[in-house]
């Protein structure tokens, strides 16, 4: 059984007596600097010159400064910029300016995972990951519930390495849920397979290819959009609340039935072969290598990708069907519609 971390396991002294400095303010960014300040903990969060998030974070009350000033003050820095530019802003702002004995907090491993940065023996190293996007981590925080975390030590230089991140972890708001102890490499290895094979890779090609099938077949794209697409938020809310179990006890036994009989067509043992080769190249460091030397290049073929899926005929059917759906409403205040 995994270890598990609720709010008596930490002591919310520990980061409230800490300067800390979040580097970046997006998605877990923003959730993390308003969660800590609201837990009483001083935040300054660290961004570019010209950054369009300056002025949102401002306009909460947030003290922003550089990155390499809001390092030079902090105690503990954490890396929320975007995982492909960790290591350019670490090498050229960070660690320059970073004070010895400093801690380095993460919100996903992929950087120490894979080398791309090596912090010096004299910091802590830690994780507190949650396990949901950060508009989530902010919403629950704000109604006094929290997303669970997972957390880690990498290097543990202080000897109170554990009790920061349990602190920090708590700080905003995660042990409210709960928190599992992991390690960098646990963590990087099923965050990535898990993003990659199910949740956004497995389930977006799913959709596709579902869509295709019924559209291909003549069927009208609107029906085909609620069949495939649509009533999988349903699906998910019972599989969350119950297991799959709570979710076939909730369908029909006509389609809980053909469950049964047609999931294993669809998702054949070679699916779960494929599944172990996508495993395999996150472990042995080639999806990172390919990503990131991607990246490098400015990004061509991640362009190329994100154009092609936007394109899918499935989504102007989306967009037009849900201008049509009075109780579909846009949790995300960044995205907008029609324009990503
Ligand atoms: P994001 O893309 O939403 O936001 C990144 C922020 O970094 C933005 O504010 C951007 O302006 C800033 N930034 C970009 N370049 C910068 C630079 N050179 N210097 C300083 N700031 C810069 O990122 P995100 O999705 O919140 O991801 C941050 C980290 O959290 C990643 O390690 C990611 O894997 C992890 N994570 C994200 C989620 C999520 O909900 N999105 C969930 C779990 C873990
Ligand atoms: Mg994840
Ligand atoms: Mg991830
Ligand atoms: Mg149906
Ligand atoms: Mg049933």
């Amino acid at each position: 059984m995994a270890e598990l971390f609720y709010d008596d396991d930490a002591d919310l002294s520990v980061i409230q007596s800490k300067k800390v400095a979040v580097i970046g303010y997006g998605s877990q960014g923003h959730a993390h600097s308003l969660n800590l300040r609201d837990s009483g903990v001083d935040v300054t969060v660290g961004l570019r010159e010209g950054s369009a998030s300056r002025a949102k974070a401002e306009n909460e009350g947030l003290k922003v400064a550089t990155v390499a000033d809001a390092v030079r003050d902090a105690d503990v820095v954490v890396i929320l910029a975007p995982d492909q530019v960790q290591r350019i802003v670490y090498r050229d702002e960070i660690e320059p300016n970073l004070k010895d004995g400093a801690a380095l907090v993460f919100g996903h491993g992929f950087n120490i995972r894979f080398g791309y940065i090596k912090p010096a023996a004299g910091h802590d190293v830690l994780m507190v990951a949650p396990k949901g996007p950060g508009h989530l981590v902010r919403r629950e925080y704000a109604d006094g519930r929290g997303v669970p975390v997972i957390v880690a030590v990498e290097q543990d230089a202080s000897g109170d390495a554990w009790k920061l991140a349990l602190s920090y972890a708590k700080g905003i708001g995660g042990l409210r849920a709960a928190g599992i102890k992991t390690t960098f490499t646990e963590e990087t290895e099923t965050d990535l397979f898990g993003e990659q094979a199910v949740l956004c890779g497995g389930v977006s090609q799913l959709i596709q290819y579902g869509f295709e099938t019924l559209t291909e077949a003549g069927y009208q794209p609107e029906v085909a959009y609620f069949e495939v697409l649509h009533e999988l938020k349903l699906i998910v809310d019972l599989i969350f609340e119950g297991g799959i179990t709570k979710q076939r006890w909730s369908v029909s036994d006509t389609a809980e039935y053909g469950d049964y009989v047609s999931g294993p067509r669809v998702i054949t043992p070679d699916v779960k072969a494929n599944m172990q080769a996508v495993l395999a190249d996150i472990q042995n460091g080639a999806f990172a290598k390919r990503f990131i030397d991607d990246q490098d290049a400015g990004a061509p073929e991640f362009k190329e990708l994100r154009d092609k899926g936007q394109n899918h005929p499935i989504e102007p059917v989306g967009r037009e069907l849900r201008k049509l759906f009075a109780w579909v409403k846009p949790s995300d205040s960044d995205y907008v519609e029609g324009s990503a």
